[in-house]
């Protein structure tokens, strides 16, 4: 692959720098170097040079949580509980699903977190070969996990195969991808189960993504005291939610060094309430940002979610607590650093993951370079994005995807949600037209 010379652009190395103009230097899947005051080109005789006049570069945004193939499911159950959400709705129709059906929400997905500048997205769901190919050909890294539940010994058995499966197969795939455990949550999953997953993942040294205290139930059901005596807290754990920790918990995520993903739409929108994101971010855990599923958000915009997360704390705490530096340090290098990676700032030797945004937009005003940060959390929204390049690809440029041929993906999409709900509702109430 040739270098790339991305030109005229303002950049934000990371969410601690101000805006600045830059040149950048990509070779392969790095950033090679970052050029404050410009480069010539005639420099880099082989580089394809690319003008970002007008447009703003920053890290790629990373969304540390979802279900992609909840796409199917989005609209379905909006105005219900936590409770009859999952267990009449989502659970029933997960057991309808198949390889073809999830490679096609799955793409959709990814296409429709590509085009809002999201360059990773860490997953817990069934198919994961599926998946995995999905993430692929879209060209977005991830994390993607199986999720795991116990019922007996067989289903439990199958499930930890397929989870090795799919790591043998694509742990490592293209540069691209990881493969971790998804220990659903410790009310679908016995403490010893736990415990045994604990160990294989500390022995592969992969990640572990578990929904952890999301609604205030769990509480009778789990400690955090059973979940230490398992080992999974000395895991690299990725606890999704944790919306009713309280401080003692939130010492125990701190001293274990655990990583906390916050959903604030998902939260809201089942009536689990609001994290206490500022108490983690004083007590330094690690927190970042997920959309969580289509199915309870309903969409899958990591800029959505940093406005509403600021919103909701300002509105649980006081609107001074909350930093536009924190918001997006949460969507940037604390993701780089919940999963291990070169992910969440411009600088030699990361991952060359960025995003774009066409600051000739309407909400992008004033143009001035102190403001530019507040209106990418407050104001900009996913619009905005002109462009998104993961491992030195533009998977999404200008409207397009240049990796993939989009009108299958939504031609086959389609036949899939028929056919669920079809199956669902058993009658053909749904004939798509
Ligand atoms: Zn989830």
């Amino acid at each position: 692959m040739k270098k790339k010379l991305l030109k005229n652009a303002y950049i934000i190395i990371s969410a601690d720098f101000p805006v600045q103009k830059a040149d950048i230097l990509i070779s392969e899947n790095e950033i090679l170097q970052v050029f404050p005051n410009g480069i010539n080109e005639k420099s880099f005789g082989e580089a394809e040079v690319w003008d970002m006049s007008g447009k703003l570069i920053t890290p790629g945004f990373i969304n540390a949580h979802s279900h992609v193939a909840m796409t199917l499911f989005r609209g379905i159950a909006d105005d219900m509980n936590f409770k009859e959400w999952l267990f009449d709705n989502m659970l029933p129709r997960e057991e309808l699903l198949d390889d073809e059906s999830v490679y096609y929400a799955s793409m959709l997905a990814l296409m429709e977190m590509a085009g809002k500048g999201i360059t990773f997205s860490a997953d817990m769901y069934f198919f994961t070969n599926s998946i995995c190919k999905a993430f692929s050909d879209v060209g977005m890294r991830g994390c993607i996990s199986r999720g795991l539940s116990f019922d007996d010994q067989k289903g439990w058995d199958r499930r930890l195969d397929e989870t090795m499966d799919t790591y043998n197969r694509y742990n490592g795939y293209k540069n691209l991808l990881e493969v971790g455990f998804g220990p659903h949550a410790p009310y679908t999953v016995p403490m010893e189960r736990l415990a045994e997953v604990a160990s294989l993942a500390k022995k592969l040294g992969a990640s572990v993504q578990m929904h952890i205290y999301e609604s205030a139930w769990e509480r009778e059901s789990y400690t955090f005291s059973d979940l230490d005596k398992t080992g999974i807290f000395d895991t690299k754990l990725i606890a999704a939610h944790c919306v009713q920790a309280d401080m003692q918990d939130i010492k125990t995520l701190a001293a274990k060094n655990v990583t906390v993903v916050h959903n604030p739409c998902s939260n809201l929108k089942l009536g689990n309430g609001t994290a206490p994101v500022i108490a983690m971010l004083d007590e330094n855990v690690n927190v970042t940002v997920g959309t969580d599923g289509a199915a309870s958000n309903n969409s899958l915009d990591i800029l959505g979610e940093m406005k509403i997360m600021a919103l909701s704390q300002k509105s649980k705490y006081s609107p001074s607590q909350v930093k536009i530096n924190d918001v997006l340090r949460m969507a940037w290098e604390n993701g780089g650093y919940a999963f291990g990676k070169k992910m969440g700032r411009i600088e030699p030797g990361y991952y060359a993951d960025l995003t774009v945004f066409d600051i000739s937009k309407p909400s992008f005003y004033p143009t001035d370079l102190q403001r530019l940060k507040s209106h990418i959390v407050y104001s900009a929204g996913s619009d905005s994005v002109f462009a998104t390049m993961v491992n030195g690809e533009w998977i999404y440029y200008n409207g397009t995807y240049p990796l993939i041929k989009e009108s299958d993906i939504y031609e086959k999409f389609q036949k899939s949600f028929i056919r669920i709900e079809n199956t669902f509702n058993g009658n053909s109430i749904i004939s798509g037209n």
